[in-house]
């Protein structure tokens, strides 16, 4: 049988194109989603047509409840959950000094609770040999104003990776995450000046933004077999940002 991947905020941006390159490697994939169901149903219908499989399930990462529902469905439906990639994540930008509580609260709830509470459901569940992966941000380097809440959600996430590729010690199970650089994305590009966007992606020495794609073969690579050596790292996948 196929193996299994739950990918996070599947419907749109990176998710979405790491539902299809997995789908593409050999997993059956679940392409949760928060409420874009008719984006999500699209990844699936793109996946079938390529004789892929998937299946649509809607979560909230922040409520564990509905996060232990969706690793019950995919259990019922596949049998086995071998990849966990949670990839969802909100961003909003707000100066500290400005103390907006309500906007840092929202981004720590889905970033940062809603990434222990999916490692926590995937280290009960995960198969043996599983593979776990999060998703922080290269965009901690560059320490910008006005990202306070954002880069302290994906601290946290660095830190959560870490500790949780030493908790699975005997199963078999790495855990890493990606930090990608700029990436077009409704993510990034929401809110943001033409020159703000040409200023962002010449900061790598390749002096391009990341596509979806550049980050989805980062996904296959950890989730593959020739990623197995690979445990408890933040692979910064940027193009070279500094
Ligand atoms: P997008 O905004 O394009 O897509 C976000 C996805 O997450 C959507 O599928 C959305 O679902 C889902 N989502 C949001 N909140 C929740 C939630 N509470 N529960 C479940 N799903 C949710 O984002 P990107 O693709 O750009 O970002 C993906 C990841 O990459 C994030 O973790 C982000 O922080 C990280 N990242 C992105 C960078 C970039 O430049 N784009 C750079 C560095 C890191 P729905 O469609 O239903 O709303």
């Amino acid at each position: 049988m196929a193996k299994t991947a739950i990918v996070t905020g599947a419907s749109r941006g990176i998710g979405r194109a790491i539902a299809k390159r997995l789908a593409a490697d050999g997993f059956a994939v679940v392409i949760n989603y928060a409420g874009n169901s008719k984006a999500a149903q699209e990844v699936v219908d793109e996946i079938r047509h390529a004789d892929g499989e998937a299946v649509a399930l809607q979560a909230d990462i922040a409520n564990p409840e509905q996060v232990a529902q969706l690793f019950d469905k995919t259990i019922a439906t596949y049998g086995h959950v071998d990849v966990v990639v949670n990839n969802a994540g909100i961003m909003e930008n707000s100066p500290i000094a400005k103390g907006d509580i309500a906007s840092f609260d929202r981004v720590i709830a889905t970033n940062l609770r809603g990434n222990f509470i999916v490692f926590s459901e995937a280290a009960k569940r995960i198969a043996e040999g599983g593979r776990i992966i999060g998703f922080s941000s290269s965009v901690l380097g560059l320490n910008l104003p006005s990202y306070g809440a954002y880069i302290a959600s994906k601290a946290g996430v660095e830190g959560l990776v870490r500790v949780l590729a030493n908790e699975m010690r005997g199963r078999k199970v790495t855990v890493n995450a990606v930090a990608p650089g700029p990436v077009a994305t409704e993510l990034f590009l929401t809110g943001k000046t033409p020159e703000q966007i040409d200023h962002l992606s010449k900061l790598n020495p390749l002096e391009r933004l990341g596509q979806v794609e550049d980050i989805a073969n980062v996904v296959s690579f950890l989730a593959g077999p020739d990623g197995a050596w690979i445990n408890g790292q933040i692979l910064r996948a940027n193009g070279g940002m500094s």
